[in-house]
């Protein structure tokens, strides 16, 4: 079978093939010179709604409310967008084998297409209780969270449940917000986690200390520092009891597994080299083989800022390294280069009515500010890391779009300080003379 030509190809219609998708058609796409490939049934869209407004009781979020380029204020890209733009938008179609040498890629329905430019945007996928032979790991009830199908049967167990409460397995971004979502929907929740605190890789356990009494007072149990060894299952086979490596055993027919992710490298694993994970770029994006390109989860690149090369799993970087990647590739056609990727890490989360954002690198000491008043209506807290007398990360609960930015320029521009006195009694106060 002859192969299909393609000027320009993506594998993954997640985040980043969504705004790569508009990038090219800013900077100007002819009519069928772009295929995107999804394993998804739906187009592009944020996926960060799925462990927020998706899950709320209430005027739930739900496609085609939040295709992308919804999230950072853009135009909502439905299945039409694509075919105006004589984009083919391939969903339900998984590319299963890339020949790199004659620029091919396969997709699991036997099609071939050649490519000028492939950009590889596969993102990542849950890492599964399965994978680590957790006896019971397989029982119905079990749910974790990627894609809008796997929300979709969250939402179906959430209203058909059994009981009224619900293990959530995971301290990190999923548990956290998932929990919240379920007891939002009146079901009682236990966390646990092997971790001391929430969030460990972020929060250092006095920071963490605001968001589990929050979470406590909503009436959370958090059961921190240990792990499930196994579940039991009923006849039918679905969940009834976890087994914690302590000892203790808890009784659910709801669990939900949030215990981190791994990048999706197939069919590319073993063609284009690797770094710490991911597929090595550069800070353009493009891979150790000639015109293919890796972003967002899969991509570790150099982060300049640093001085050290990342792969960063976050929305932000997934929309900043698709139009990167696209501007670089535009550029190269007409013998141009761009500027170096120079990305700020931007992380953020949403639960009950909470809402921190941050910016830069949490490295050196951490310097909490506003934390006896936090949580009371109007107050604010926060947290600066300072190494070598540089503050280096800013962090902000409840903070409004310009107090935001005002972290955000700390972190970029890295003032130093004299005393850490100085960061506490200045709080926000600190980030608005920058
Ligand atoms: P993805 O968006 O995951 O897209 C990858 C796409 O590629 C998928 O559609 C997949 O089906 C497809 N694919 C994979 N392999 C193939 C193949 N072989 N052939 C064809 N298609 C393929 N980040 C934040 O900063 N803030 C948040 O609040 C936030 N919330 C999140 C909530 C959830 C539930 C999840 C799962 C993630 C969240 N993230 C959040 C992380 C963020 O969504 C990801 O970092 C981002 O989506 C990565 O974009 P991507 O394009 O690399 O991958
Ligand atoms: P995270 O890496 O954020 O958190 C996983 C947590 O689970 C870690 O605290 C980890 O501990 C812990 N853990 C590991 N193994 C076990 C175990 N056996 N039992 C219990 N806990 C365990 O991953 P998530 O699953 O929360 O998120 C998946 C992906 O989705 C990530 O890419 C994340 O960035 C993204 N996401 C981002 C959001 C946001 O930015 N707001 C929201 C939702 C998802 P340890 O650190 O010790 O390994």
């Amino acid at each position: 079978m002859a192969a299909i030509l393609r000027k320009y190809v993506v594998v993954g219609g997640g985040v980043g093939g969504g705004y790569a998708a508009r990038e090219f058609v800013k900077l100007g796409l002819q009519p069928g010179e772009l295929t995107i490939f999804s394993g998804e049934q739906a187009a592009p869209y944020e996926r960060p709604a799925l462990s927020k407004a998706y899950m709320f009781p209430d005027s739930p979020a739900r496609l085609p409310g939040f295709h992308v380029c919804v999230g950072s204020g853009g135009e909502k890209q439905l299945p039409e967008w694509y075919a105006e733009k004589g984009i083919e938008l391939k969903l339900d179609t998984k590319i299963v084998k890339a020949d790199v040498e004659n620029k091919t890629v396969t997709t699991d329905k036997g099609d071939v297409y050649q490519y000028g430019t492939l950009l590889v945007a596969t993102g990542s996928t849950f890492l599964n209780l399965e994978d680590f032979k957790t006896p019971g790991a397989d029982a119905k009830g079990i749910f974790y969270l990627r894609d809008v199908r796997d929300a979709d049967k969250l939402v179906e167990a959430i209203k058909s449940r059994k009981g009224d409460e619900a293990l959530v397995v995971g301290g990190g971004y999923i548990g956290l917000e998932l929990a919240a979502c379920l007891t939002v929907n009146n079901i009682k929740v236990t966390m646990v986690f092997p971790d001391p605190c929430f969030m460990p890789r972020l929060f250092t356990p006095e920071l963490a200390s605001f968001y589990e009494g929050y979470y406590e007072g909503k009436g959370v149990n958090i059961i921190k520092g240990t792990s499930v060894t196994a579940f039991e299952k009923d006849a039918d086979g679905y969940v009834t009891k976890a087994i914690l490596k302590d000892g203790r055993s808890l009784d659910s027919s709801l669990v939900v597994v949030g215990i981190g992710a791994k990048p999706l490298l197939t069919p590319f694993k073993g063609l284009l080299e690797e770094d710490k994970g991911g597929f090595k770029v550069d800070s353009t994006f493009k891979t150790s083989v000639p015109d293919v390109y890796a972003i967002g989860d899969v991509a570790t690149f150099p982060m300049k800022m640093y001085g050290e090369s990342r792969r960063v799993e976050h929305v932000d970087h997934a929309r900043k390294s698709a139009m990167q990647a696209v501007q670089a590739i535009k550029a190269a056609e007409k013998g141009e280069v761009v500027d170096d990727y120079d990305y700020l890490p931007f992380f953020y989360s949403r639960s009950f009515d909470l809402s921190w954002q941050f910016y830069g690198d949490n490295v050196g000491e951490t310097v909490i500010w506003g934390r006896e008043g936090a949580g009371a209506p109007g107050s604010k807290f926060g947290a600066y890391w300072v190494k070598d007398n540089k503050v280096m990360g800013a962090f902000l609960e409840g903070g409004s779009p310009d107090e935001n930015k005002l972290i955000a320029k700390v972190a970029r521009e890295q003032p130093t300080v004299d005393t850490k006195e100085d960061l506490v009694s200045a709080g926000l106060g600190f980030a608005s003379k920058i």
